[in-house]
Formats: C-alpha cells, sequence, structure tokens
C-alpha cells in the first residue's frame, strides 16, 4: 500500500518545511502533531519525516531514513501508437493516475506515417510524462521506451499479469481478473501488471494469434467500444481504485 506523501517546499540534509494549503490540510483536517510519522518527498528523495514544530502556516519536520521512491502502480502500458494528440493525451493521464511505464508498439493497424514518426516523438512524450509527474506530485518518472514492433514486445515480462484489452471479449472484466485469481487467491500486493491497449482499428486477428501464444488474458472494459485513449485511461483507474 502506497502511503499518502508530501511534497516539501524547503529542506535540506536534516530538516524540511512543507507550508500553504497541504500544510494546512495536514494540520486542520489530519491534526497533525508534534511526533507523528508521515513520508515527505524532498527533492529527489522520499524520507521518513516526523514533525517537529508546527506554526501558523507551516509544518517542520526532522528527516529520517530514505523511503523506497518505487512507482506508485505497479502497472506497465503496453500502448499501440495512435494518433498523436490523443496518444499524448492517454500520456499525460496515465502519468496522473500512476502507471510505472509506457511501452509504446507499432500495430499493424497503426498508420504508416505514425509509425515511421513515433521514433522522432518519443522525446517529446517523454517530456509530457515529466510534465505531467510534476502537476500531480508523483515522487517518480514514469517511464517510456522507445516504440517496438509488438512481436518484440509481447514476450516481455512473463512474471506479469499479463492482460490484453480487447472490446470482442465479453465474460471476463478487467476487475474480475485483478479479484479474483485462479484459485481464488488475491493478487501479491507488488504483482506487476501489464495492459495492451490497440489502436483506432483495434489489434489484428494475428496479433491476437501472438498474445495468446504467449498467455495474455483477455479482458474486457464493459459492452461499449472505447477510443484507444479512453480504453487506457478507463484500464489504468480502475487498476488504481483496486490497488491504491
Ligand atoms: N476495433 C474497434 C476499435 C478498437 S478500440 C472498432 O470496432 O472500431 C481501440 C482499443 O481500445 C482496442 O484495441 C482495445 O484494446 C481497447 N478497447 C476499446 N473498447 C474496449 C472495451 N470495451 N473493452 C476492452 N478494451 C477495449
Amino acid at each position: 500500500m502506497t502511503r499518502r506523501r508530501w511534497i516539501a517546499d524547503q529542506w535540506d540534509e536534516s530538516h524540511a518545511t512543507l507550508s500553504g494549503s497541504p500544510a494546512m490540510h495536514l494540520v486542520r483536517v489530519l491534526r497533525a502533531r508534534p511526533g507523528m510519522v508521515f513520508d515527505l518527498v524532498a527533492g529527489d528523495r522520499v524520507r521518513r519525516a516526523v514533525i517537529s514544530e508546527i506554526e501558523e502556516g507551516a509544518v517542520r519536520f526532522l528527516l529520517g531514513e530514505d523511503v523506497e521512491a518505487e512507482a506508485a502502480l505497479p502497472i506497465t502500458l503496453v500502448l499501440a501508437v495512435f494518433k498523436f494528440d490523443r496518444m499524448e493525451w492517454a500520456i499525460e493521464k496515465v502519468t496522473e493516475l500512476g502507471a510505472a511505464c509506457i511501452v509504446p508498439v507499432i500495430a499493424r493497424r497503426t498508420e504508416k506515417h505514425l509509425a515511421q514518426a513515433s521514433t522522432a516523438r518519443v522525446e517529446r512524450w517523454r517530456r509530457i510524462a515529466r510534465e505531467a509527474a510534476q502537476q500531480s506530485r508523483r515522487s517518480d518518472l514514469l517511464r517510456i521506451q522507445d516504440p517496438a514492433p509488438l512481436k518484440d514486445v509481447v514476450g516481455q515480462a512473463p512474471h506479469a499479469l499479463r492482460l490484453l484489452l480487447a472490446e470482442r471479449e465479453r465474460s471476463v472484466m478487467l476487475r474480475d481478473a485483478i479479484e479474483y485469481e485462479e484459485g481464488g487467491a488475491s493478487l501479491p500486493e507488488d504483482q506487476e501488471i501489464w495492459l495492451a491497449v490497440g489502436p483506432e482499428g483495434g489489434w489484428a486477428p494475428e496479433e491476437d494469434v501472438l498474445f495468446s501464444g504467449e498467455a495474455w488474458k483477455p479482458v474486457s472494459l464493459g459492452p461499449r467500444i472505447l477510443r484507444a485513449e479512453t480504453a487506457a485511461i478507463a484500464a489504468v483507474s480502475t487498476l488504481a481504485a483496486l490497488l491504491d
């Protein structure tokens, strides 16, 4: 379970200060008192922090050990390349929602000119993800791999729970795949989950065969056909609600 993190406004090696509305929230709503312990983002580190002093509009902390700054959610999104403006929107939103990684793939139905332009585009995608991470106060960055053909990606991460978002699937919903693992066991807390979302035209039949050859599990987001960017956001937010 990821504990709520606060982002310090000022810090040095041993002390940090939180001010403004997060400080007010901490004091008024969460009734913070000296001695209480929180996780605090101080620059590029997350530290265990004990409240040492509460003043008008500011909370001061004594900084302790490093807390592992892991990805908020252990989710990798395999995202077929589709129209760049919509794809950029999806990248921004899944970063806000806490996904750890995006693997852009060239699918059979990715338009040719988009496939060709995608390698040059990845730096811009990384910039969008960085800005979204800051804006949403993540303590880590979402990683974006270089675009690759699906056949090079489909066999990666055999240890992960790999879910194929498939509009033709009718019986297994995404949340069922998380809540009712085979044998009734629930997922380990840090279980890695890979999600694959197809391009505007959907996955081609031979791609479905590639996925099933690697034992990806087809799951549904409901009876309506969603645009690729909607499917990506709906899938990550469903998992966020179940995992956070
Ligand atoms: N072939 C579709 C469009 C594909 S939608 C058509 O008939 O026009 C693009 C991608 O979004 C799909 O490849 C799938 O990964 C995902 N998707 C869309 N709706 C979905 C749903 N209801 N359940 C699961 N995935 C869905």
